[in-house]
């Protein structure tokens, strides 16, 4: 392989977030030469797999730890999904989204008001939001509401949609991207000089600036691109790192494990989150892969590695950590709180087999009441790693997505959840900059046609403002 050819842009990872730029590159503006290189050989094989994430479309009606103005921005990109794949034909779009009933239930007096009360704030937001009563949740999700045939003894209350699409098998979204890309680099008639290539099993070893250009070296050679946008997770900060960019950054993964119940849920029934904790409380998830299996997750551990079951990404976690004065006392804030060193703790003992089983009932509990420890078992092979970024300048651990903006022709973007429901709205703020980076033109009206209208209507909520380059 040599650098005969001079990509327009060049995408680095084939998750869901890097087949989705492909898609819009391809789908919306007038570049002709687009590659996405993946060092796997096949696309969505590491977060983006359907074994590894909780396969929630993030809409924000059911996450309680999202505020009403985050609940809209990814409500947005969560509508991009379903709009997306429900124009496929049914076949395809079976494969991709499923709908189910989904709600967030509150247990006891304190929560319940809370249900109540968020439901004041967000019905406006959410018109097919409903609030359920216990004799709902019974109708939904029996065994939530009930045991052997009596009401549990909390009191309960949720608020949900009894059947909506949310959840999707990302890796079948990746794959579906990745497909159409190959329709339109082999469609000639239609799209007669466009070249839409990917390269898989394929890696990136090094980024550099020459001239205006970029040369991506990989263990195929070198490739040359105008523009380059880096879709690799955790490996994304590694990426920008290697050359000056993002050094503000510390990663601290988080790996997240699943256990299995046979069929206990329809659908998604998501806890309310503890506000002391920084991650999303566990949930039930009827899985849309693993026929006839409830998924309980995901637990929350510190993994010394960028890819979860890749031993050799311990060696790029150390790089990335950076540590120094101000990533300790990060951390050390965290630990200070009472709630996460038992969080902490509980979730390392949810792996330790032998005492994880008998741990981990007691959370879901709250979810299946007579559920079993026997009922369960600790989803081997499954789950993945959530690349959390600390910001060293602010001490603060961020929560979202971060997208590292050099100004010239080059993003890094990390994603954690819900960067799967994002794939479509990040990638149309790559979309964004590469174009202007590149003077391409854009077709908005094409772009608002299929992604922002059908099952939802999205013109009317605005696309959220890009920082400005860092
Ligand atoms: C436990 C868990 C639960 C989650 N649940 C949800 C959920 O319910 N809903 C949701 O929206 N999100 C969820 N997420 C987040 C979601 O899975 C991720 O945000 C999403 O999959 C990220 O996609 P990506 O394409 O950016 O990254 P990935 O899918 O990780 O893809 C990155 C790609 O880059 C490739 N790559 C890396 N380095 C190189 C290199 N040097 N050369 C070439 N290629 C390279 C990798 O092989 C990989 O294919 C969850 C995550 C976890 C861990």
């Amino acid at each position: 392989m040599t650098a005969s050819t001079r990509y327009d842009c060049i995408i680095i990872g084939g998750g869901v977030s890097g087949t989705a730029l492909l898609y819009e590159l391809a789908r919306y503006t007038d570049l002709k030469r687009l590659l996405l290189v993946e060092k796997y050989d096949r696309p969505a094989q590491v977060n983006s797999h359907a074994h590894n994430n909780s396969q929630t479309i993030h809409c924000g009606d059911i996450e309680t730890n999202y505020t009403l103005d985050k609940a809209l921005k990814v409500k947005r990109t969560a509508s991009m999904v379903v709009n997306y794949a429900t124009k496929l034909p049914a076949r395809e779009r079976d494969q991709i989204v499923h709908r189910m009933p989904k709600m967030v239930l509150g247990v006891g007096a304190r929560e319940c008001d809370y249900i109540r009360q968020r439901y004041q704030t967000f019905k406006g937001a959410y018109p097919r939001m409903q609030l359920l009563e216990r004799a709902d949740i019974a109708d939904l999700e029996p065994n939530v509401a009930l045991v052997n045939g009596s009401w549990r003894k909390d009191e309960i209350v949720a608020t949900g949609t009894p059947d909506d699409y949310c959840a999707v098998d990302f890796q079948a979204l990746s794959e579906s991207f990745s497909a159409q890309c190959v329709r339109m680099d082999r469609d000639k008639e239609r799209f007669s000089d466009k070249h839409v290539s990917q390269l898989y099993g394929t890696e990136v070893k090094k980024i550099r600036k020459d001239g205006s250009d970029y040369v991506v070296s990989t263990n195929r050679g070198d490739l040359l691109a105008r523009s380059v946008v880096v879709c690799a997770g955790g490996h994304s900060l590694l990426m920008a790192q290697a050359m000056g960019f993002g050094l503000e950054y510390s990663c601290l993964p988080v790996a997240g494990s699943f256990y299995f119940a046979p069929e206990a849920l329809n659908g998604k029934v998501y806890t309310v989150q503890n506000p002391n904790l920084p991650f999303a409380a566990v949930h039930g998830d009827h899985d849309v892969k693993e026929r006839g299996k409830t998924r309980f997750g995901p637990t929350a551990l510190m993994l010394p590695m960028l890819e979860r079951y890749n031993r050799a990404t311990v060696r790029d976690f150390f790089k990335v950590l950076r540590m120094d004065h101000n990533v300790a006392a990060t951390l050390w804030d965290l630990l200070k709180v009472g709630d996460v060193r038992n969080y902490i703790l509980r979730n390392f003992l949810y792996e330790v087999p032998g005492l994880n089983r008998r741990l981990f009932v007691k959370e879901i509990r709250k979810i299946v009441p007579d559920i079993e420890a026997r009922d369960i078992e600790y989803a081997d092979g499954f789950g993945g790693i959530r690349p959390q970024l600390i910001d060293r300048n602010t001490r603060e651990l961020k929560m979202g997505e971060v997208k590292i903006i050099d100004g010239h022709g080059i993003v890094f973007n990390m994603t954690p959840s819900p960067g799967g429901t994002s794939c479509l709205g990040n990638a149309e703020q790559d979309m964004r900059l590469v174009a202007k980076h590149l003077g391409a033109r854009v077709d908005w009206d094409a772009f608002e046609h299929e992604l922002l209208t059908g099952h939802e209507d999205m013109r009317e909520q605005q696309a959220p403002m890009l920082a400005e380059a860092s």
